[in-house]
């Protein structure tokens, strides 16, 4: 008899697939190898699940063509993290393992497995002369090109100045006139202003430290809300737990939303921790990454810092998961394997046997319900270190305030109290952060004459427009368009309405023309270098101003801020998202805790149109437990998450009345496999999406909704296998615990 093997594909096929073991690796294969296996006309990158079972109908196997490696390059709780993941959010296992490894081991067709490369840089020992090089063209050009960069030049630079340069070395090199020096690529994440490890602990972060430490001590599953405001120094009882975890010869995981935005944090623990901390984020150098990855795989260094998908890093006995800022929503991946990271970090803290903390000021809904009913222990940090007072937040009622005009035909974004707020603290020699939602200096142009916008041509959005460059976008899909002299309808006058970040900047520089106003949005910060030299200018002093989108409102610790101003609460307050009010009072809560962090409280103003809803009303007072009481009690009442759970199933496709024929029929098939009513499990929708057109595409969704996500189980199989024969031009996703509702 043939052994068969069991192989997940890293391609986004359902599996898995089986296949022939050949005579040379009978007894060799281990679970979560790579192997080569002929897939379609070619060969694919497959793991070794196990054995295989014959599969019905008698069909010819194929072998496995190669063994890629003897130790399987994924750990086994990374594997088994991975198994759990695709089988819970539905994605082909093959693929969601490949995407776990680094660049380098996830595709064969780059070779053998390439060692973790190190920078090379060129140093001239010598020059000979000019006759010694005649009839060496590359020599003489390469060394011509380090003599005129002052003797030393990177190899990688070289090659691309240089054709040939490459060989060219070699030659130099035993000829004895350049020397290569070697050095291990230290990561380019920006290091935040070094700080210092404070003497003492509060009393809170005392308290929830030791109960962290106990947890480590004793070793197995614990997991732990950490409630901190803002300023608590959440970050320093994470600093110190990962040193407890490392003391005992554990590893640490610390997840958090974005590297780039929070240098500092990095910062905090590079500083902690030298170089025995990786640092994974999106953008890495492959082979940056690749060693990062190699570092934690072989145990040499044991701590990782990193964005949602470090979650699947190759820490070595894990000990601790920190997930700060945990009611982020990035730690959701929209593509793809659609893992909620936050989610699956408890997942694998339970796996391992670890201590996990989700860490917030402003917890999610899910995590605040876990704790309540006693499944995650709540710590808390109830007040600022130092005695700092919380900053002081007023609401700025737009309905009431009258407008000092601009020079502009438009209202100003800014209204009185604003402006006076802005010039006080000006004044006073300290800083100010503006924070919008929107990117751009208008949300849309609309015709005087008839009210009509410019939609996008591809999705039912209005253009937003931009100053620099002058034009029209979409924000969606990235359409960009000149501005059109005329409405494209009637003729009329086209005006901007609705601000954005670009006139806001145009308005602070024109009121207070000596201030230094920066902007810092995806416009502005266009580059990672960009946006850390951005904030690191902001933090040294050299500009009193920061206007931006939520990236000013991650965890910057800037204590020359004492005013923070939302310019609008209202943005995402509206948004068909039965979280849009969850995330507003996240977002200015945030946004509010930059202000007052330093010697000099802070004082913080937010305009709203809005100012009884609930998710601006209670921001004044930080009234986020009465928020939350107030916000779990209709989502009790309407069965949303926390008190259920949703799948998303969204159509997609080129036809408007092809998708909708889809998604009725998708949804009668749904309506058929329900069980009865009285398990709670319900289905909404069909119904266009709120998006209803995105990229040119018809968008329509069902939502199912359910006490328990098990009973989802088999509607979604059955659903499955109905997939698989669908129009050619419809695209159906299942999403499971979904972010967004648009
Ligand atoms: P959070 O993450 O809760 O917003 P941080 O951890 O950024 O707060 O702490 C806010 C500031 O307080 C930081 O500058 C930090 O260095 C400082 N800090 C933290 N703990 C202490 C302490 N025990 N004593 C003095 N300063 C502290
Ligand atoms: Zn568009």
């Amino acid at each position: 008899m043939e052994q068969l093997a069991s192989v997940a594909v890293g391609r986004p096929v359902k599996g898995p697939f089986t296949y022939v073991v050949p005579p040379e690796l009978e007894g060799r294969l281990r679970r979560g190898q790579r192997v080569l296996v002929p897939f379609g006309r070619g060969r694919a990158l497959g793991f070794y699940l196990g054995p295989g079972q014959p599969p019905d109908g008698g069909a010819v196997l194929r072998p496995v063509s190669a063994l890629l490696e003897d130790t399987p390059a994924l750990p086994d709780d990374v594997l088994a993290l991975v198994e759990f993941a695709a089988a819970y959010y539905r994605h082909p296992l093959g693929e969601a393992l490949r995407a776990a490894l680094p660049p380098g081991l996830a595709d064969p067709a780059e070779g053998p497995e390439p060692s973790p490369e190190v920078a090379r840089t060129v140093v001239v020992l010598g020059a000979p002369s000019v006759d010694a090089l005649r009839r060496a063209p590359a020599q003489a050009a390469t060394l011509g090109y380090l003599l005129a960069v002052g003797g030393r030049a990177e190899l990688d630079e070289l090659g691309r100045a240089v054709p040939g340069a490459r060989a060219a070395v070699q030659r130099l090199v035993e000829r004895g006139w350049v020397a290569v020096e070697e050095r291990a690529i230290e990561p380019t994440v920006a290091e935040g202003l070094g700080q210092v490890r404070p003497d003492r602990l509060t009393d809170a972060q005392g308290a929830a430290l030791a109960e962290l430490q106990g947890t480590l001590d004793t070793g197995g599953f614990h997991p732990f809300l950490l409630q901190g405001v803002t300023g608590s120094g959440k970050t320093e009882v994470y600093l110190r737990a990962a040193e407890h975890a490392l003391s005992r010869g554990g590893g640490a995981l610390v997840l958090v939303p974005e590297i780039a935005l929070t240098p500092q944090l990095v910062g905090r623990f590079r500083s902690r921790f030298g170089s025995s901390v990786a640092v994974l984020h999106s953008g890495l150098r492959d082979r940056e990454r690749l060693l990062h990855w190699k570092g934690l795989r072989s145990g040499a260094v044991r701590l990782a810092v990193g964005v949602r998908s470090a979650v699947f890093a190759p820490v070595r006995d894990l000990a601790l998961i920190v997930v700060d800022e945990e009611h982020d929503p990035s730690f959701k991946q929209d593509e793809k394997l659609r893992y909620q990271a936050r989610d699956l970090a408890v997942v694998r803290a339970k796996q391992a046997g670890a201590t996990v903390v989700l860490g917030s000021a402003t917890p999610s809904l899910e995590t605040l319900e876990n704790a309540r009913r006693g499944r995650y222990r709540r710590l808390r940090l109830p007040a600022r270190v130092d005695d700092r007072p919380m900053p002081h937040i007023e609401l700025v009622d737009l309905r009431r305030v009258r407008a000092i005009p601009t020079g502009s035909d438009q209202p100003p974004a800014l209204s009185p109290p604003l402006v006076d707020a802005l010039g006080e603290v000006l004044g006073r020699g300290q800083q100010a952060i503006l924070f919008l939602n929107r990117r751009g200096h208008s949300a849309a142009v609309v015709c005087e004459a008839c009210g009509q916008g410019v939609p996008c041509s591809r999705c039912d959005v209005s253009l937003t427009f931009h100053l620099r460059p002058r034009n029209l976008q979409c924000h969606y899909c990235g359409e960009r368009r000149p501005l059109p002299d005329r409405c494209p309808s009637c003729g009329g006058q086209l005006v901007p309405v609705g601000a954005g970040t670009e006139r806001v900047e145009a308005e602070v520089a024109e009121r207070f023309p000596m201030a230094r106003v920066a902007r810092l949005d995806r416009d502005a910060a266009t580059t990672a270098e960009r946006l850390t030299d951005l904030l690191a200018r902001f933090a040294r002093g050299e500009l009193d101003v920061l206007v931006g989108t939520q990236m000013v409102a991650k965890g910057h610790d800037f204590p020359g801020v004492t005013l923070v101003c939302v310019v609008s609460a209202d943005t995402g307050l509206l948004l068909p998202d039965f979280r849009a009010a969850e995330r507003t009072f996240q977002l200015v809560t945030q946004v509010s805790g930059r202000a007052g962090r330093g010697r000099e409280p802070g004082r913080v103003l937010v305009q709203t149109w809005n100012p009884e809803a609930d998710a601006v009303a209670r921001v004044p007072a930080h009234d986020y437990d009465g928020f939350a009481e107030h916000e779990l009690g209709w989502r009790e009442a309407l069965a949303w998450p926390p008190f259920s759970r949703l799948v998303a199933v969204r159509i997609e496709g080129e036809d408007p009345r092809e998708t909708a024929a889809v998604a009725r029929k998708l949804g009668d098939r749904v309506a058929a496999l329900l069980p009865g009513p009285a398990t709670g499990v319900r289905l909404l929708g069909p119904a266009p999406a709120p998006m209803p057109r995105l990229r040119g595409k018809s968008r329509w969704q069902l939502l199912l909704k359910a006490p328990r996500h098990a009973l989802l189980g088999p509607v979604l199989d059955q659903l499955e296998r109905d997939l698989e024969v669908l129009p050619g031009g419809v695209r159906v996703v299942v999403d499971v615990d979904p972010g967004a509702m648009l």
